[in-house]
Order: C-alpha cells, then sequence, then structure tokens
C-alpha cells in the first residue's frame, strides 16, 4: 500500500516508561490455545514424524544458542538453568509416546505432542515434590517452544532476535525482562501489566519505552509491522504516517534538549530553593544498573531490590557469589550509601528455579518477602551475612521488606544480630556502624509507625506496595490500573502518619517507590517532610529539577491544603498547579 493510501490505527494503553521508539514489531503469543487438531492418513505418519524430528532439533539448538548468549552476557551459573530444558527434548519415554500416538490416534504431530506433554506435565505437577513440579515447568516451556517451531512461528526469546525490534507479548515477567537484550528491545508492548508492575519498574530503569495494558493487542498485530511506540502517553500507532512521524520526531528532539539540560544538574546537590537538602538516590535491580546511578548524579542507592540475583537461574546464589556483587556495587558508589533490600520475592517475582514459592491463591498477599525469609532463614542468612561482610568496605544499609508489625522486625533484627556475631566470632570484617531500616509498604506498619520507628534507624515507604494494600488495588491488575491512585486521600493520610512517627523518633524516613520519581507528586513529598527520595536513575534529574525548583514552606502548605481535600483528582489537581508553576516543562 502506497503511504498516502495507508491508515495508521491508533491503540490507547498505559504509558509506563517514557521516550518514544519506531520500528518492526515482533509478536509473542502463547501458542498453546491455537493448535489445531486434524486428522492424517497412516501414509503421512513418516511425514509428521519428520516436522516432530526436525522441530527438536530446531528446538535444542534454539536453547544451546540462548544458554550460550545467556552465559556470555549474564554468567555460566544463570545458563544453567537450560541445561533442564535440553534434557526435555531429549526425554525418550516423551518422544516414544509421540510416536507411538502418532501411529494410532492418526492426528496432526502438534496435537499429539501437546496431549502427550500436557498430560506428562500434569502428572509431575500434582506429585508433592518441588523439584518434579519444576521439571512441569521445564516441560511446558519445552512444549511451547516445540510447537511453535512445529508451527512455523518466531520461539518466544528475547534473547535471540539479532534485529532491533519493539516487542510485543501478551504479559512479560520481571525475569523476562531481565533478560532481555536491550540492545535489540527498542520498545516493549503488552497485553497485560500496570505501572508498579516489576517489569514496567524494569522497563524505565533500563529507559526502553513501554506501554501495557493493551487488552488482546498480541492478537491484533502481526510480527514484522512497522509501529511508533509513545510511553509517555501510552499510545501505540500502527502504520504510522511520514506526519505523525515527523511530530514524533519533534517531540524526540525537545526531550533530547532537556535531558540534555538535565545532565548538566549532575554535578548539582538535590537543595531546595530555600536550602534544605533532600538525600536523591536511584533505585537499581541489576548490579550493572550501578552505571546509571553515576551518570544520572543520584547520591548512592536507596533501593537495591537484590531478588532480581534469584531469577532466572536453578541454584541459589552463594554467600560468597551475594558478597561480591554486594561488595562491587558498594565500591562503587561509596562514599554514598548503598541500601540492600533482603530479598523480596513472591508476589509479581517467582524464581521457581530456586526459591518455591508458587501456586498461591493471592501472590501479594501470601508467602512474599520477609514473611519467607523468616521461614527459610538458612537461605536468609546466607544473604544477611554477605550484606554484613560487604559492609566492611562501603557505606552499606540494610533493610527488611514488607515489615508488617513489631514481632515481624524483631524477629528480622534479631536474626541479624546472630549473623552479626557468628561473623564476628569467625574474626570475618564488617562494618562498624550498619544503619538498619524498615520497609513500610503494609497498612498495619503504617498505623504503627511509631512503635516500629523506635527500634530502626530508618523507613523508607515502599509506596507501591503501600497503595496496592491501603486501596485494595492489585498493582499489576490493569482491569483495575484507574483506581490505583497515589494521591488518594486515604494515602496522604498514611503517608503523613508514616513521616510523623519517624521524624518524632528522630529518624529518616525516605521514599522508594514509584511516587519518589513523579514529578507530578514532589511537592507533596517534600511537604511531608521526606528526607529521601530514591528513584529509577533515569527518572533522578528530572526529581532533582524539581528539589531545586521548590521551596518547602510552598510544599508544607500544599500538604495542609490538600489534607482538607476528599478525592484523589482534586489533590493531584493541586500538586500539578504547583509543579507547572515551578518546572511545567517537565510534565508531561
Ligand atoms: C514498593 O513497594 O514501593 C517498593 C519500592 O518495592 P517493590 O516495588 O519492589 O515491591
Ligand atoms: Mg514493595
Amino acid at each position: 500500500m502506497s503511504d498516502k493510501a495507508r491508515q495508521e490505527i491508533r491503540f490507547q494503553g498505559a504509558g509506563v516508561s517514557p521516550g518514544s521508539a519506531f520500528g518492526k514489531i515482533h509478536v509473542v503469543r502463547d501458542d498453546l490455545d491455537d493448535v489445531a487438531r486434524y486428522r492424517i492418513s497412516p501414509s503421512q505418519v513418516p511425514d509428521e514424524i519428520g516436522r516432530f524430528e526436525t522441530a527438536l532439533i530446531q528446538t535444542r539448538m534454539q536453547i544451546l544458542e540462548m544458554q550460550q548468549r545467556i552465559a556470555e552476557s549474564i554468567g555460566a551459573k544463570d545458563a544453567a538453568i537450560f541445561d533442564a530444558h535440553l534434557l526435555v527434548v531429549e526425554d525418550r519415554t516423551l518422544i516414544d509416546e509421540v510416536l507411538r500416538k502418532l501411529e494410532t490416534d492418526l492426528c496432526n504431530v502438534e496435537w499429539v505432542f501437546q496431549e502427550v506433554a500436557t498430560r506428562y506435565a500434569e502428572t509431575l505437577n500434582k506429585i508433592d515434590d518441588p523439584y518434579l513440579r519444576e521439571r512441569a515447568l521445564d516441560i511446558q516451556d519445552v512444549t511451547k517452544r516445540v510447537i511453535r517451531n512445529l508451527q512455523g512461528k518466531a520461539p518466544k526469546t528475547f534473547l535471540g532476535l539479532s534485529e532491533p525490534h519493539i516487542l510485543v507479548a501478551h504479559n512479560l515477567t520481571p525475569s523476562d525482562t531481565a533478560s532481555m537484550n536491550r540492545e535489540r528491545v527498542l520498545g516493549i508492548v503488552t497485553d497485560l501489566g500496570s505501572r508498579t508492575s516489576h517489569t514496567a519498574i524494569m522497563a524505565r530503569s533500563l529507559n526502553i519505552p513501554a506501554i501495557v495494558g493493551l487488552h488482546d493487542i498480541t492478537a491484533k498485530l502481526e510480527t514484522g509491522q512497522h509501529v511508533l511506540v509513545d510511553g509517555t502517553d501510552g499510545l501505540l500507532i500502527v502504520d504510522p504516517t511520514p506526519e505523525t512521524l515527523a511530530q514524533y520526531a519533534e517531540i524526540e528532539s525537545r526531550r533530547a534538549r532537556v535531558v540534555a539540560q538535565l545532565k548538566e544538574l549532575r554535578e548539582t546537590r538535590s537543595t531546595t530553593r530555600d536550602g534544605r537538602h533532600i538525600v536523591l538516590s536511584a533505585n537499581i535491580e541489576l548490579p550493572e544498573d550501578v552505571d546509571a546511578v553515576e551518570a544520572n548524579g543520584a547520591e548512592g542507592i536507596g533501593l537495591y531490590r537484590t531478588e532480581f540475583l534469584y531469577l532466572n537461574r536453578n541454584t541459589l546464589p552463594t554467600e560468597d557469589e551475594q558478597y561480591e556483587t554486594y561488595r562491587k556495587v558498594a565500591e562503587r558508589v561509596r562514599p554514598d550509601p548503598l541500601i540492600i533490600r533482603t530479598f523480596d520475592l513472591g508476589g509479581d517475582k517467582l524464581a521457581p528455579g530456586t526459591v518455591d514459592i508458587t501456586d498461591e491463591l493471592n501472590p501479594f498477599l501470601g508467602w512474599r518477602a520477609i514473611r519467607f525469609c523468616l521461614e527459610n532463614v538458612d537461605i536468609f542468612k546466607t544473604q544477611l551475612r554477605a550484606i554484613l561482610r560487604a559492609s566492611a568496605v562501603g557505606n552499606v544499609k540494610i533493610m527488611f521488606p514488607m515489615i508488617s508489625g513489631l514481632d515481624e522486625l524483631r524477629h528480622a533484627i534479631a536474626v541479624l544480630a546472630e549473623c552479626r556475631e557468628e561473623l564476628y566470632s569467625s574474626k570475618i570484617d564488617i562494618g562498624k556502624k550498619i544503619e538498619v531500616g524498615a520497609m513500610i509498604e503494609i497498612p498495619s506498619a503504617a498505623l504503627s509507625a511509631n512503635v516500629l520507628a523506635c527500634e530502626v534507624d530508618f523507613f523508607s515507604i515502599g509506596t507501591n506496595d503501600l497503595i496496592q494494600y491501603a486501596l485494595a488495588v492489585d498493582r499489576v491488575n490493569e482491569k483495575i490500573a484507574h483506581l490505583y491512585k497515589p494521591t488518594h486521600p486515604a494515602v496522604l493520610r498514611l503517608l503523613k502518619m508514616i513521616a510523623d512517627a519517624a521524624h518524632a523518633s528522630d529518624i529518616w524516613v525516605g521514599v522508594c517507590g514509584e511516587m519518589a520519581g513523579d514529578v507530578a507528586l514532589i511537592p507533596l513529598l517534600l511537604g511531608l517532610g521526606m528526607d529521601e527520595l530514591s528513584a529509577s536513575a533515569t527518572l533522578v534529574p528530572r526529581v532533582k529539577r524539581a528539589v531545586q525548583s521548590l521551596a518547602i514552606p510552598e510544599c508544607q502548605e500544599l500538604v495542609e491544603e490538600t489534607l482538607k481535600l476528599d478525592t484523589a483528582s482534586e489533590i493531584l489537581a493541586r500538586c500539578l498547579e504547583l509543579a507547572d508553576k515551578r518546572y511545567g516543562d517537565l510534565l508531561g
């Protein structure tokens, strides 16, 4: 079709990682639902066997290739997870059963293979043994891959694509995103997801424009189409016209100018107009993200999500491996702080290869973070010892996620004390004064913040979870994403309660949830008295500009006024008014 006759089509989703990208798409589908069943004649059986053998060889090659790439980019240990996948394509019992059924059932091989493999996986899944359940997951994964090959479809591999592309998928798990080839993925588009899902958080860290919550976009698009991803406004434009492309080129160059201006702030301090210094740090997920911390002028790391160390592998990270990782990061940022959050697996971050937290009806209310750690003390202590050892070389602080009350906090502190004692008796060096903090991200913790404040050196508010629990809005469910409101009057009251309790006990309080990276809300956070803000490194320069443009009294006045307002939209409107007056160019 000529450019003139071509019509662009627009889809609206939620923009979760700003910026725009234009390119060819690669659609990743969950193909098991559309496996057709058709009869074959006995004379076609040898052809079907031939197709099956070719698909198994192709699958094996893809797995080996992926293994090699992961070994080179992340490490041999992470690549070992694919050994189990290789065993599936070589499993004689499975293969023989498929060949036998082909002869007896006289159906196409995709159908037969799916039948046999699904039954096999279901049987393993029913056995109460974490190892066998793990094998069931491997079989499901490999089954999809073999069927894609039989259908001649592109494999679901984010690492295997050599051309730059825009990835379109039904859903991406945080581990998918963590193993993505950042050089090649220009943009991300998904059917599911929301702003505070960990996939969205990763996309922002990687600086990849992303749109989520597009419902059934994978069914509407085909690999090879050209799209424009506007991750700022959540707009996906299929076959954009030359006029649209020109308009976006202009927007991008304006964005680049703002980014260049913001770069100049790198060496400056995040001090308000009236001279109050706000510690501005960065959130990281992977050790290599540390480069972006310095490059964006953050004052250290306010949240290191260490659970990413446990994903995409099939053995737990050892104490030495963790120590080496934390030590390198601590050395890079010292004398600035590195706040290590003990691992927060569960919810949307599952690590089926290492930690068995699956099959929960309500994962975000389930066996997650500190709850899992306190019942698996050996795994917890391995991490705590590694963190304590790393504290000898840098300004390391520790914080515990998902604290719901005093007993839990005291228990975690007691386990930490045991680790300290053990290292001390083994004459292993640790830092002299290591600050210990609690994440406040559960309403019960917020409501008892005055009690918790007596036991720790700082609070770091996880607004992503605090909002989801306070408003009962699942943070990854796109159907209710419109109900997820950071400026809800209830959230504002909880934030005030936490900040006031911290200051009454003379400890500092920061925010490390996504709210800290939203420039529209910085006036509110400063007015509430937050001492620290920690945001995705790519957002740090904007937050710094916002802090430098504001004065504390005007922010305090804003809080006073907004506490009297009844709805989230009124509160947001007031915040935007002040933000627009001080740094309108950063909004929208
Ligand atoms: C939060 O809940 O706000 C937070 C920072 O932790 P996470 O997003 O990893 O749950
Ligand atoms: Mg959290």
